[in-house]
């Protein structure tokens, strides 16, 4: 079984409500993150300090085709003997178990765990990494998710419904981001993680601002991991345009850079040490209960329009109007229309929608108390100012990297 409890339990029993000194700072980091154009090429040298001898690269069948057949001869040339193992695309405790078995009987005991791929396949490879008591080392293809950096994973069934988070003890020890391979991934997973990254910051910020909100691992925000959700927030607004250009060209330039490592580092750090509000509440326990929004969106996408809300919920208005125009100029979702659920034709799933989201865990980390009734005012006026923004910016960016809409 998933292990479901947070490492710091302590702080749970020392909570009295609002009595914020009581309750522990808790800053969670990966030991070492090293990002660049070609960087998988050198693993080998990176996995040095860890005195790695036998590590498994876990990748799909795909993936040990595009990027893994070059991080084994990485390995090889480092005089190390890598073992391979496919992943076949789900993070259920099935594909976990499997994995591990075919490790334990591949000979000699593997001591690192190297997963590549995208959040999927790394939330698994932590799993196993836990199981065999051996360090994780991140090889992320995508910047769309904050599953490199953090020391949790997302558990689903073998049908792909959510079935629990697993918490563990230690970061992944080495995170190596490839530029050159995020330059080549479609761009629609760059821009997702634009929209994570950027709720990072607004969601940190009502953690702060409400002595009672708690991380996941029922800890107070750092100022550090504060400080990271805010410069990862401004980072992509001042190179989101730059890095779109850059991956579109399939090019590494400083604006891909800035933009990978916010979605990668400054976001992974900032949701696991700031906690997550509204916008998560909204984005995972209510979004993905639809098959219309489901089947057609990621993770980010979801988290977009969940922020809008978030900031319609704490009445920051203006603020909300800025970042819909951001969104929608980079193509990110910013109506319900456009994620599959369509107010008009639909008002009963927006109000289920809104009555998930009040009962989500993390929605009490807003600093004022949130109802089903003001989460269900808050999605439609976020709609109405998404369908502003979409009219005054237009929708081609959006269009661009969906070229078949969300049913409505
Ligand atoms: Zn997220």
């Amino acid at each position: 079984m998933p292990h479901a409890e947070p490492y710091f339990p302590g702080a749970i029993f020392s909570v009295e409500d609002g009595d914020t000194p009581s309750v522990p700072r808790v800053l969670i980091a990966p030991a070492r993150y090293v990002q660049g154009p070609g960087v998988f090429a050198h693993l080998g040298r990176y996995l040095r300090p860890l005195e790695v001898n036998r590590p498994a690269v876990l990748a799909s069948p795909g993936g040990h085709v595009r990027e893994g057949s070059s991080i084994v001869a990485s390995l090889r040339e480092a005089g190390l003997d890598p073992v391979t193992v496919t992943f076949e695309g789900e993070s259920s405790v099935e594909e976990i178990e499997r994995i591990v078995a075919a490790l334990r009987e591949a000979g000699s005991p593997v001591d690192a765990l190297i997963a590549v791929g995208g959040g999927k396949c790394l939330d698994t490879g932590k799993c196993v990494a836990h199981r065999l008591h051996v360090p994780m080392v991140s090889c992320p293809t995508i910047a769309s998710n904050d599953a490199p950096c953090s020391a949790l994973s997302v558990v689903y069934t073998p049908e792909g419904a959510f079935e629990a988070v697993e918490f563990f003890p230690d970061s992944p020890a080495l995170v190596v981001v490839d530029t050159d391979v995020v330059a080549r991934a479609p761009l629609r997973y760059l821009v997702s993680g634009m929209g994570d990254g950027l709720a990072t910051w607004y969601e940190a910020r009502a953690c702060f601002r409400n002595p009672s909100a708690r991380t996941a691992d029922f800890a107070r925000p750092t100022v550090a991991s504060m400080t990271l959700g805010e410069a990862c927030a401004s980072t992509i607004r001042e190179f989101a345009a730059g890095a779109i250009a850059a991956v579109r060209a399939r090019r590494v330039d400083e604006a891909l850079e800035r933009v990978v490592e916010a979605n990668t580092l400054l976001s992974g750090i900032g949701f696991e040490s700031s906690g997550v509000a509204a916008a998560h509440a909204i984005a995972t326990g209510a979004f993905p209960a639809f098959p219309a929004v489901h089947s057609s969106c990621l993770h980010g996408e979801m988290v977009a329009v969940g922020l809008l809300a978030q900031l319609v919920l704490e009445g920051e208005m203006e603020e909300a109007a800025d970042v819909a125009g951001f969104l929608a100029a980079v193509g990110l979702p910013v109506h319900l229309g456009q994620i599959g659920l369509d107010p008009e034709r639909d008002p009963d799933s927006v109000r289920a929608a809104a009555e998930m989201a009040a009962a989500a865990p993390f929605v009490d980390n807003e600093p004022m108390e949130v109802t089903a009734r003001g989460v269900h005012a808050a999605l439609l006026g976020a709609h109405e100012l998404g369908l502003e923004a979409a009219a005054r910016e237009g929708d081609a960016a959006y269009r661009a990297l969906h070229p078949e809409p969300a049913a409505a």
